[in-house]
């Protein structure tokens, strides 16, 4: 992308007088992070990608509500229009984007990508809301070819009707899979829950109890920082470190992770990514699937009382319904204790932004792919600085980065939105706890992304058998249940959990 865009400037002069007969690009393509969503780096390098092949791309940015992506789309007589999220209630929003879409009479194909997005959802839950086709993109490598077949008149109605063979395959399979296993009932799931053992563990006291402000330094993180995922943004696949060596990717493995390593030098030098963070410990119990945080230690008066979840799946031999609640001693047990962080890396929409004006594409990912690298440093950090010394039931702990990484330590650092942990709702509750957007200058957005992009929150649970696990799917009774304890309606509940409703 970097050689195209430079080289295009050197030839731009030439070429002007022949875009004057010819119109230059191939087509023109609206991409958009849905309302609620910040995230942008697979957008950013569909956008790249597809720029390179002279698509004429319109770019609005993040947070983009539905009306301005259909006003735009009609404005601007686009071609195709790409939805991009990462989060999961992102999902919800393209379907709605798609439903809206159609009412507003737009006849162009509908691109849906990003993390959580599959071609099963898209087949399922979006490509019925919009006749004129909608069509899942693997990844940005994919973008350009399915983008080629759907703006060739010549190909675009076989491209489209193929892609909606495929899928309604895709539902009538998924429909023939429904004869799923009931789930248990609440009721019968809370009676499986795991028997954590709190007779033998004593549950240690924080050594500093309270919420604190923590501000590491680059040199502290880039000793933690995890390159498998950094290299798999950009689709080289492999492992850190041994990619450095494979002999397809390699080179520009080290290439990239160079770049990288420089924009690291710079930061550390002017301070143009920095890390804020935030972390609470409080006394705690569980009640019910309810975690109780009280305000002291004397355990008489409540902070918060926070639902929690609880796996509904019929397990065959008796593995347990887990809920992160079990790791924590119960109401009259001995005294236990839960913490949780935000941790935010500033600085990487600046450097964006300027990289993006100096018409370098390129940089402005990577500086937003290094700042989230920076982010996940920074929990890693938190949470070693958590076990050896604000919380410190592992003073001695010494393990190398590759074992930070196995997650060889004691204790787990549950992310909501994250499958032990599916309701992004939950992040609001720890930003009140921790008043994370004035200790750390994070915020939430109405789905619960963060802000800025590079952040992570999550709990800390520290007894030894504590673990992660995924949640399957929820009944009913279950949703209505943790509506009513967290406070807010049903339908409420039901849009959060989306995903995960039986
Ligand atoms: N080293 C990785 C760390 C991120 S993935 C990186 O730099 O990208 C691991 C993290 O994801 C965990 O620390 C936890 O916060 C979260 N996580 C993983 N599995 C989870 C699950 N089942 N439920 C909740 N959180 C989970």
């Amino acid at each position: 992308a970097r050689v195209m865009k430079r080289a295009v400037a050197v030839l731009e002069p030439y070429l002007e007088k022949e875009k004057r007969a010819a119109a230059s690009a191939q087509g023109r393509i609206l991409l958009a992070t849905v309302k609620g969503d910040v995230h942008d780096i697979g957008k950013n390098i569909v956008g790249v990608v597809l720029g390179c092949n002279n698509y004429e791309v319109i770019d609005l940015g993040v947070m983009v509500p539905v009306d301005r992506i259909i006003a735009e789309a009609k404005a601007r007589a686009v071609d195709i229009v790409g939805l991009s999220g990462l989060i999961t209630p992102s999902l919800s929003e393209m379907v709605h984007v798609a439903q809206e879409m159609q009412r507003a009479g737009l006849e162009v194909p509908l691109l849906i990508g990003g993390a959580t997005t599959s071609r099963m959802h898209t087949a399922v839950k979006i490509a019925p809301f919009y006749a004129p086709g909608v069509i899942h993109v693997l990844d940005a490598s994919r973008a350009a070819g399915v983008v080629g077949q759907l703006i060739n008149p010549a190909t675009r109605t076989a491209a489209v009707a193929r892609v909606q063979a495929e899928y309604e395959q895709v539902r009538r399979e998924r429909a023939g899979a429904q004869e799923r296993k009931q789930l248990l009932g609440l009721a019968e799931a809370r009676a499986q829950a795991q028997a954590v053992d709190f007779v033998t563990h004593r549950p240690e006291r924080p050594a500093r109890p309270g919420v604190h402000r923590v501000t590491p330094a680059l040199a502290d993180l880039r000793p933690l920082i995890d390159w498998t995922p950094f290299f798999h943004t950009w689709r080289l696949p492999g492992r850190y470190p041994g990619i450095l060596e494979d002999p397809e990717v390699g080179g520009e493995a080290r290439r990239l992770l160079g770049e990288a390593e420089a924009l690291l030098d710079r930061c550390a030098a002017d301070r143009s990514l920095a890390a804020r963070g935030v972390l609470g410990l409080w006394p705690a119990a569980r009640d019910g699937d309810d975690l109780l945080l009280y305000a002291d230690e004397t355990r008489t008066a409540l902070l918060r009382r926070l639902p929690f979840l609880r796996q509904q799946r019929r397990s065959h031999g008796g593995r347990p319904n887990c809920s992160l609640v079990d790791f924590v001693a119960p109401v009259g047990g001995p005294a236990d204790w839960v913490g949780a962080f935000v941790v935010s890396v500033h600085g990487a929409q600046a450097l964006a932004t300027a990289a993006e004006t100096a018409g370098d594409d390129y940089a402005a990912i990577l500086a937003k792919a290094v700042a989230d690298r920076l982010a996940e440093a920074s929990a890693e950090w938190l949470h070693r600085e958590v076990r050896r010394s604000w919380w410190g039931y592992a003073p001695d702990e010494d393990l190398d980065n590759a074992a930070l990484i196995a997650e060889e330590y004691r204790g787990i650092r549950p992310a909501p939105g994250y499958p032990a942990c599916p309701e992004h709702l939950a992040k609001r509750w720890i930003f009140a706890l921790l008043d994370a957007e004035a200790a750390a200058g994070a915020a939430l957005t109405e789905n619960c992304a963060m802000t800025p992009a590079a952040s992570v929150a999550g709990w800390y649970f520290a007894h030894p058998e504590a673990r992660y696990f995924g949640m399957g799917r929820l009944g009913r009774d279950q949703v209505a249940d943790w509506a009513a304890r967290a406070g807010i309606t049903e339908d409420e509940a039901a849009r959060w959990l989306a995903p995960h409703l039986d």
